[in-house]
């Protein structure tokens, strides 16, 4: 067994950090309070080919792996959590939704711009009264001249205004619960789809988050993925690697937090000494430390298994429940080691705090989590 990242990885790992350093960090605070969506990082995402990480370099990719990608989503995530989140949602959702089911034609139509940066990508499970049970999907789509009428609304959608490509989910027999929900590929040029209202978030500030509607709109056969009723179950799989980058997300938040606040506490004097040498902040200090690298290995166990071609169904969620709380407790100890300082905007601590709290809510919430482990649990 090796936890070791091999020579390569750690490479990408330390391009990453350089670019996040350089590219992003400056920038962080102006993009949170104004939520402005950077999608002026794009072309220089695309160089270092993190609009298409996992992909073959046939579709345009990278042809990376998990813990590549896990590595990536985490070097982001620690320096800002919106610009991870992003390329996380871009990735794993849209894009690996086409690139797992998806026919060739789809592939070379929408994969590769997507994975080039060319176009930008959300995925629309979760719907106004379809959020932790999405099998309830109201989103409608009937047969109509050959191709399919679409008729409903997605809310919560990560790109739902910038994106080009929308893979969504929408029923196409009633009768069939789950079964009769089926995924397609929409282009933002289709007429009778377009997002709508853009919300004013706690955290993840600068990751764009609104909803789409669907008009009457025509989405051609040739759009389905995959055959019909398949879109939940093929939405579930795609949630298994998505889990993995919102626990590599988790794991990159709490990293950060924990970096600030170590730092702070070489500096800030209190009683004649800097705080670290109390014994109450180095314990927190380790116990931060520790729950770090359990998440990291548990985002690591899950990814090296997907890249093995294992199911990661338990595995994927339970990285994700412990790395998404492992974010939440580690930065709110970070704001709680800066004091006074760590409740205002001059310090990172509490934008980490602010964001870390998607991630026990977005690809299911940490009681979906719960519920989806002891689903495998019981089952073994
Ligand atoms: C910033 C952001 C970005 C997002 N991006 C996307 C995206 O790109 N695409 C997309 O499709 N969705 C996206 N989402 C939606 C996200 O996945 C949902 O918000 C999430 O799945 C929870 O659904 P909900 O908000 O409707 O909460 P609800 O399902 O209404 O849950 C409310 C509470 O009830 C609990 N609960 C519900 N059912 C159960 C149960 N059976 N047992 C125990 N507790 C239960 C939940 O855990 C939660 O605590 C995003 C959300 C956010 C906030």
């Amino acid at each position: 067994m090796n936890f070791e990242l091999n020579e390569e990885q750690q490479q990408i790992k330390y391009s990453v950090r350089e670019f996040a350093e350089s590219e992003i960090r400056p920038h962080v605070m102006d993009w949170d309070e104004s939520q402005h969506f950077p999608d002026e990082l794009r072309p220089k995402l695309a160089e270092l080919g993190l609009m298409g990480v996992l992909f073959p370099e046939e579709y345009g990719g990278a042809g990376m792996g998990y813990v590549e990608y896990a590595t990536i989503i985490e070097e982001l995530g620690r320096v800002d959590g919106s610009v991870a989140l992003s390329v996380a949602a871009h990735n794993s959702l849209c894009s690996n939704h086409i690139y797992s089911f998806g026919t060739e034609e789809q592939k070379q139509r929408y994969l590769v711009p997507l994975a080039q940066g060319e176009s930008f990508g959300a995925w629309g499970l979760t719907e106004p009264q379809a959020g932790s049970d999405a099998s309830g999907t109201r989103t409608t789509a009937v047969r109509s001249n050959g191709g399919w009428k679409v008729n409903g609304a997605k809310n919560f959608i990560t790109h739902a205004i910038a994106c080009n490509t929308l893979v969504a989910m929408a029923v196409t027999d009633k009768t069939q619960g789950s079964r009769g929900i089926s995924a397609f590929i929409f282009d933002k040029s289709m007429e009778g789809f377009r997002s709508d209202k853009k919300e004013n978030k706690l955290g993840m500030r600068a990751s764009e988050t609104a909803s789409v509607v669907f008009e009457d709109c025509y989405v051609a056969d040739e759009n389905r993925l995959g055959p019909e009723g398949e879109g939940f179950l093929q939405a579930m799989q795609v949630l298994d690697g998505g889990r993995i980058s919102i626990a590599a997300l988790s794991v990159g938040i709490a990293q950060g937090a924990y970096e600030a606040a170590l730092k702070y506490s070489k500096e800030r004097q209190q009683f004649g000494k800097p705080i670290a040498e109390f014994q109450a902040i180095q314990f927190k200090l380790a116990d931060m430390g520790t729950q770090i690298e359990a998440a990291r290995l548990l985002t690591l166990q899950a990814a090296a298994m997907k890249d093995a071609g294992k199911k990661t169904t338990r595995q994927s969620a339970m990285a994700k429940l412990f790395a998404s709380e492992t974010a939440v407790r580690v930065s709110e100890e970070s704001v709680q080691i800066h004091g006074g300082y760590g409740y205002t905007k001059d310090y990172p601590a509490e934008k980490y705090w602010r964001d870390s709290k998607l991630c026990t809510i977005g690809e299911g919430t940490s009681e979906v989590q719960r519920l989806v482990i002891a689903k495998q649990l019981l089952k073994a």
